[in-house]
């Protein structure tokens, strides 16, 4: 009788535990993963790419692997609504001229160029001259090389591999010991054949465009772009990155940084400035600038999770990721059918006007002359 009245009673005792319970953060909206996930879980909060959940039993009874990807966040950590809007200043004309020069189709054709290298997985460590991810690397390193930017393949240890290699395109300011800007975004994708084309060769072509715009002006710091390797794969370019900059000092001088992954699906014409609390302020001035220099409606998310900003803002640098809003996502992503057709390069390109404006307005920037 006990017995029975105690399982009588565990669905409510469970319904209380999961009431007050801690709150995680989801650190993967990777749809496999939201299934397995489903059954333990009950979502209290979703906006955007913010999307909390309690659980129905410990973490440590979830099937293997689940509990790796969910932090415990407090409530006062999360935040995924418009930007503030502030008073209207009107926009500088030497910003609008530098906007003027981002092109949509060398964006679309860079993104192109980099979808059709293959499968550009880096986990699977095919990094022989065939596969995608290493057809994906020459490519972009020849096009920084192009554009006049001295060219680096900054390899490290992945999963025993040794060839898995971010590629990363520097320009001096002129004196040593100037600050410095980085702008990254990862060239690899999960896997399927000719695809990846939203995540992430949108985000590694924003990246190839904005070096592109950026090498007709003298800038009075360093920029350093990151083509990143191994997102998909726990981050791995990114925190090698930031490591192997930690080492050379350069890391110290990085006075702000730009993450952009997935940038070019659109329904709404809302995009995702998301960072830590600790950086509310600045990513609430990289609203404004979207308000005065794009179309698109600006909204702000905390905390950041699961990209290549991570480890920059774990580094203690201001840093944000800008990424196409996530309440309306792109129902291919991490499946085959990520293709180029469905994507909006007027949207990406706004974006990136975005981005454009925020280095315009955090570094003093000179035409070189033509
Ligand atoms: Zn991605």
């Amino acid at each position: 009788m006990l017995l029975n009245l105690f399982l009588l009673l565990l669905p409510a005792v469970l319904a209380a535990q999961t009431a007050s319970g801690p709150q995680y953060l989801l650190l993967s909206h990777d749809p496999a993963f939201l299934e397995s996930l489903a059954p333990f879980s009950e979502t209290v909060y979703s906006s955007g790419r913010t999307r909390l959940v309690r659980l129905s039993v410990a973490p440590q009874q979830l099937p293997p692997g689940l509990a790796a990807w969910l932090r415990p966040v407090s409530p006062g950590e999360v935040y995924n609504a418009p930007a503030p809007r502030g008073s209207q200043k009107a926009p500088d004309q030497a910003v609008l001229a530098l906007l003027e020069k981002i092109d949509s189709r060398r964006l679309m054709g860079y993104a192109e160029s980099i979808v059709m290298t293959g499968k550009r997985h880096a986990g699977g460590l095919d990094l022989s001259a065939a596969s995608g991810n290493r057809l994906a690397m020459d490519y972009i390193a020849a096009k920084f090389g192009e554009m006049g930017y001295q060219v680096e393949r900054q390899c490290y240890k992945n999963r025993k591999a040794d060839k898995e290699c971010n590629i990363v395109a520097r320009r001096k300011a002129g004196p040593a010991g100037a600050k410095a800007v980085l702008i990254i975004g990862h060239m690899d994708s999960v896997g399927h054949e000719n695809a990846g084309a939203d995540d992430n060769a949108s985000g590694a072509a924003g990246v190839l465009e904005m070096a592109k715009v950026l090498s007709s002006y003298k800038s009075d710091h360093d920029l350093i772009f990151v083509a990143a390797n191994g997102e998909e794969t726990g981050i791995a370019g990114g925190y090698a990155c930031a490591k192997k900059l930690k080492e050379t000092g350069e890391l110290a001088r990085i006075a702000w940084a730009i993450n952009m992954d997935m940038i070019s699906w659109n329904r709404d014409g809302i995009l995702e400035i998301e960072t830590n609390k600790e950086f509310s302020a600045h990513a609430e001035w990289v609203g404004a600038q979207a308000r005065l220099y794009t179309k698109l409606e600006p909204y702000i998310a905390m905390p950041a999770w699961g990209s290549d900003h991570v480890p920059f803002l774990e580094a203690g640098i201001p840093t944000y990721l800008s990424i196409e809003h996530w309440s309306d996502h792109n129902p291919c992503y991490h499946k085959s059918c990520d293709k180029l057709e469905a994507l909006s390069w007027d949207y990406a390109a706004q974006l990136l006007r975005l981005n454009l404006a925020v280095v315009a307005g955090k570094t003093r920037l000179t035409p070189l002359p033509q």
